[in-house]
């Protein structure tokens, strides 16, 4: 952290962490090297600009932990990047891979530029000597340290990086599996855009399945027709309220930095979407009402609110007018620990963003999956269950003397294709973390929120593997 910084992130990490230590049983030798970042590179190296000038590049890798290999965590194109900011999130990835049970290490790169500010083929250079610095200490590799993307960085950075590495590592088989987040043609996944979205999507909807939480606060079992708003209209924000509308939610209210819509009967993202390219703003939308400023949003009457945005939205000032029973933490850090505090008192729901958004990184996980078997997902089954499918079903209209109708004939004959498995695995996954973290959190009427009970269900997992793997006698 520099000296002129007065807030560091990585110490209210490690605050959260202590909070939950506690409720745990690990004694604080273990907890201490959990805590800790395992590796921290900082580089530094020229790039010459398009003007010819010479300019010295800052950037980081930070390995927080190994207790699983490979580590995982993305990349960061901004100019806020600095050492502190990357520790701490290379450890949020170590608890939230461990929380999802995605047998990763976290890790977290960082370079020290504003994207916006480079050409196109500027920014090329910089990922590429970036890679090969990360290839030269022996700090990428499938079975070593996987990237993917975060701000700033997307399918093109991830399309370098991988071409760099295959090129520094002739004849390594599994090359593809250095980087996740690549382009469909390099060995990217499918269902990888609307991951994130989908995961939170899953994850509330097994909390709203939930008896015994849905009577605590006063709520109808199901997503169905519960009230819900998104702020945020982004790639996260737009597939949160696509899927809960698809589930008979209603999407009453969408917040952009324009301003903020509301409408008692429901609104359509994709609509909202067009009209706001249409007009340049989500405002004026034909039968929604404007709200006067885009935060209003958050403090409407709803049953589930979903910060999509930013972080610390949902703060002390504000936390007191939430007028949800749930607040789903689909950005990274939008409540703080004082708007954690007030939910408390109040009885509001906070299900945590550390494992709510974990859909892009458990996506991660099935891609470099992919890449190690070499085999896309479903082509082996596919055509075997549509075949199998077709002959059972033939045999029940024939038993039976009755016939299903097309559209039932096409689901029930369709073999999985590799959306469905992503889709599929990453149901399963968001379902078991929620009860993992439920179960945590019931075995002990003292731990205060659901954050707390996550990082008590991370904390027992990776303190688990070190103690399996004999590091500590
Ligand atoms: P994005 O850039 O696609 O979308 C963010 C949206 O928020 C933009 O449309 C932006 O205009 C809007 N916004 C900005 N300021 C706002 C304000 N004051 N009020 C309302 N809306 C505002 O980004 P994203 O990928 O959707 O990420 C959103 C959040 O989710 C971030 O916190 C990110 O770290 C987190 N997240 C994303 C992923 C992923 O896979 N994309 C994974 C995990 C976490």
């Amino acid at each position: 952290m520099s000296a002129q910084q007065p807030y560091s992130f990585f110490h209210s990490v490690e605050r959260s962490f202590d909070k939950a230590t506690k409720f745990t049983k690990w004694d604080s030798g273990i907890l201490e090297q959990i805590k800790a970042c395992n590796s921290v590179y900082q580089m530094r190296f020229p790039v010459k600009r398009d003007n010819g000038d010479i300019e010295v590049i800052e950037a980081y890798r930070v390995q927080h932990s190994q207790h699983k290999s490979p580590c995982k965590g993305g990349i960061r194109f901004s100019d806020e990047v600095n050492q502190d900011e990357v520790m701490a999130l290379a450890s949020l990835m170590t608890y939230k891979c461990a929380i999802v049970n995605v047998p990763f290490g976290g890790a977290k790169g960082g370079i020290k530029i504003n994207p916006r500010k480079y050409s196109e083929y500027e920014l090329e250079k910089i990922t590429r000597r970036y890679t090969a610095e990360l290839v030269k200490k022996n700090f990428i590799g499938p079975g070593i340290d996987v990237p993917a993307p975060d701000y700033g960085t997307g399918e093109r950075e991830m399309a370098w990086i991988v071409d760099t590495y295959a090129s520094l590592k002739p004849g390594e088989i599994d090359a593809a599996g250095c980087v996740t987040g690549k382009p469909i043609t390099q060995g990217g996944v499918r269902g990888r855009t609307e991951a994130t979205g989908l995961g939170v999507f899953f994850g509330i909807r097994e909390v709203c399945n939930m008896e015994e939480v849905m009577k605590k606060l006063g709520l109808p079992l199901g997503v169905k027709d519960k009230t819900i708003v998104v702020q945020g209209l982004g790639n996260v924000g737009y597939h949160c309220a696509k899927f809960f509308r698809e589930a008979g939610a209603k999407v009453v209210a969408l917040a952009e930095y324009e301003g903020a819509i509301y409408c008692a009967d429901g609104l359509n993202e994709e609509d909202v979407v067009k009209h706001r390219k249409a007009t340049g703003s989500i405002l004026n939308y034909p039968g929604a009402t404007n709200l006067a400023k885009n935060t209003d949003a958050l403090e409407l009457a709803c049953d589930i609110l979903i910060p999509a945005a930013l972080e610390n939205v949902i703060n002390g000032d504000n936390a007191p007018n939430v007028k949800a029973k749930i607040v789903g933490e689909a950005a990274n850090g939008p409540c703080t620990p004082e708007a954690d505090e007030v939910f408390a008192q109040k009885g509001i729901l906070c299900v945590p963003d550390m494992y709510l958004n974990a859909g892009g990184v458990t996506v991660s996980y099935f891609e470099w999956l992919k890449n190690l078997s070499h085999v896309r997902y479903g082509r082996m089954e596919k055509r075997f269950t549509e075949n199998l499918n077709s002959h059972i079903l033939g045999q029940i209209e024939e038993l039976s003397g009755k016939r299903v109708s097309d559209k039932e004939r096409e689901f029930i004959m369709h073999g999985p294709d590799e959306q469905d498995l992503v889709h599929s695995g990453l149901e399963e996954t968001m379902i078991s973390a929620t009860r993992e973290i439920m179960s945590v959190w019931h075995s002990n009427p003292e731990i205060p929120d659901m954050r707390t009970a996550a990082y008590v269900s991370a904390i027992n997992k990776v303190a688990t593997s070190y103690a399996e793997l004999g590091i500590f006698p």
